[in-house]
């Protein structure tokens, strides 16, 4: 097969460039169907921003963290979807359900929802959970 250098429209800022021949090559030796649709100065611009595909340290499979920790509630060897910080209390996923069932007001009885937002501004902890509960697989 020969292939001659052609004149593509890039779709990101509508200029000329020449997909060369040479390029047509590698494209129909790596069976890519279809035409290049930038001109190299805006595709390594979105390179730029990270878009190579199975390149990233998602890809690698880096970015899921699995921590294992011991709950700080009971002791219990579990597993966190990120990394516990020093001093920062890590629940097992039952502790965790039940000190969320507890801290949520409206759920808990009325007279503990009382007692739990008149001393809220006491218990740092809950802040700690609500950020762990950012964080926390949806059970
Ligand atoms: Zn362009
Ligand atoms: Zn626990």
């Amino acid at each position: 097969m020969e292939f001659v250098d052609r004149l593509l429209t890039c779709i990101d800022c509508g200029g000329e460039f020449i997909f060369t021949a040479g390029e047509q090559l590698f494209f129909f030796d790596k069976q890519f169907k279809n035409d290049p649709k930038r001109c190299k100065p805006c595709k390594s611009k979105r390179a730029g921003v990270g878009l190579h595909p199975g390149s990233g340290p998602a890809a690698a499979g880096l970015s899921r963290t699995e921590t294992r920790t011991e709950c700080s509630e009971c002791g219990v060897q579990t597993t966190v979807p990120f990394k516990p910080t020093q001093g920062r209390p890590v629940l097992c996923r039952q502790c965790f359900q039940i000190k969320q069932r507890a801290a949520a007001p409206g759920i808990a009885t009325s007279t503990v929802t009382a007692e739990l937002m008149a001393s809220s501004e006491l218990v740092p902890v809950s802040a700690e959970m609500l950020a762990a509960a950012a964080q926390a697989p949806r059970a």
